[in-house]
């Protein structure tokens, strides 16, 4: 496995700690009964009686681009775990959407190094983020490819049993996948690709129907991640049938077709910061969720924006709960002047450029803490840990500092650190759209705000330089 969004904008570089990389028989111990798609691997190749040999799992959070030497080596040991064990067949677990220094094809240059090591005959088989970039080189160096078909991604562990399923029939001789692509010019910003609403559903539709046709194994959708400065940006459909390349390219062709047609439908309009907390502060009930999409640590950004918080001070909301503002040395600073003292220096939008200007506070810190809890949402029972911890009052507005970059898609993040979320006029949350699970059901509005960032859904704030131009909707196509 080796999974990175990278987020080409991001100035925080990835490197192997991040990876938390596991080894040989250590994967088998902790991913074996997960809902992961290493797990489905397991299950499957356990159940047919395969022998598997693992050679590493890395999976890294959304940020900038992995350093040369540490993809290397997670590159050379799946290579060595190929050679030294003259496999039948590869199996990986892969995002699509990584990029690393001088790489930015991570995925395609590994499967075509892989392919070179095991040869044109043997089966290499693949999983891929529904936010993975296709390309030319990841098509052309395997045999079949497995996208998830959900968003949020809840299918990671049928997806990767379909891929072992595969995987096993191709060996055995029952199979012979065959693979084929279309490209889009489209760069869909991350908004409204959720599989439940919006034109996904309907473009999910039509791929299961494709995939009743006789002979049709496996059809996906990528909308894709458009974070991502590179050549193989864009939107693509990829289609797998047993043998059939001809069939295979008109299914891509018919649903690609499709889905260029309905691109404005991926569009949604975000509501600009002023109008966001006048309708936040005028509205008769709480809470309402100012969702800062566009500084979400889920793709990548720092979630150490200021400007909507800026915006808040500035017309003093009052009863109003942050999450979060990372920085680190703030956090030091509360420490330092512990619980009840005054806290008065300028936070936030210390990691770049992109997410407005340091604000100056001067409140009272509430509480600290270690920063850990286990998820009561989402990831039910996964520990988080996003650092030394400290809320401070300014003037209402309760701010959870933190050390590290979080989403806070569960409001475990605001009860951990002694802020009722439920008792808030108003919320911020630092994220996309994970957060409605949990917060939904007990928010008044959520409103979408239009607040710079490094996942900004209007794409006019980046300057991509190496992505194919024109491309639907930064160019008049
Ligand atoms: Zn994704």
């Amino acid at each position: 496995m080796m999974m990175h969004e990278t987020n080409t904008f991001s100035t925080v570089k990835t490197s192997l700690p991040d990876f938390n990389p596991m080894y040989g028989e250590e994967i088998s111990d902790v991913l074996k009964g997960t809902r992961s798609g290493v797990g489905g691997f397991i299950d499957v190749l356990e159940r047919e009686n395969v022998e598997m040999v693992f050679t590493v799992a890395a999976g890294a959070t959304p940020a900038g681009p992995i350093n040369h030497r540490d993809y290397r080596h997670i590159v050379d040991t799946i290579l060595m775990g190929v050679k030294d064990q003259k496999a039948d067949g590869v199996l990986l677990c892969l995002h699509g959407a990584m990029v690393a220094e001088n790489v930015p094809e991570a995925e395609g240059v590994l499967l075509e190094e892989v392919r070179k090591q095991v040869g044109p005959k043997t089966p290499i088989v693949v999983t891929l983020d529904l936010h993975g970039l296709i390309s030319e080189k990841i098509i052309q160096n395997c045999d079949a490819v497995y996208g998830y078909d959900t968003n949020p991604h809840i299918d990671m562990y049928e997806r990767g049993v379909e891929a072992a399923e595969a995987m096993v029939k191709t060996i055995r001789g029952e199979l012979k996948p065959t693979v084929a692509h279309r490209k889009l010019r489209m760069l869909p910003p991350t908004i409204n690709q959720r599989t439940t609403e919006g034109p996904m559903v309907e473009l999910q539709k039509e791929a299961r129907r494709m995939e009743k046709k006789p002979g049709v194994l496996n059809v996906c959708i990528f909308p894709a991640f458009p974070y991502a400065d590179v050549q193989r940006a864009g939107s693509a459909v990829v289609a797998v049938t047993d043998g059939d390349r001809k069939l295979a390219q008109s299914l891509c062709d018919q649903l690609g077709e499709k889905m260029y047609g309905m691109r404005q439908q991926f569009l949604k309009p975000l509501t600009p910061i002023k109008e966001a907390v006048k309708r936040a502060v005028e509205a008769p009930e709480g809470p309402i969720v100012l969702a800062d999409v566009a500084d979400n640590p889920g793709g990548g950004s720092p979630g150490d924006g200021t400007e909507i918080l800026r915006e808040l001070m500035r017309v003093k909301a009052g009863s109003v709960g942050v999450a979060i503002i990372k920085d680190p040395e703030a956090v030091a600073e509360a420490i330092r002047v512990g619980v009840k003292g005054t806290l008065k220096m300028p936070i936030g939008a210390k990691t770049d450029t992109f997410h407005g200007k340091p604000v100056k506070v001067e409140g009272m810190v509430r509480t600290i803490t270690d920063g850990r809890f286990i998820h009561k949402a989402m990831a039910i029972g996964v520990p988080a840990d996003v650092g030394r911890t400290a809320v401070i009052d300014v003037d209402g507005i309760e701010i959870i500092l933190t050390e590290k970059s979080h989403a806070p898609n569960d409001p475990e993040i605001f009860r951990r650190n002694g802020v009722e979320p439920t008792d808030k006029k108003i919320l911020v949350l630092k994220s996309r759209g994970h957060f409605r699970a949990a917060y939904e059901p007990f928010s008044k509005e959520i409103i979408e705000v239009d607040a710079p960032g490094l996942t900004s859904p209007n794409l006019s704030w980046f300057k991509y330089t190496n992505i194919p131009r024109p491309i639907w909707p930064l160019d008049p196509v």
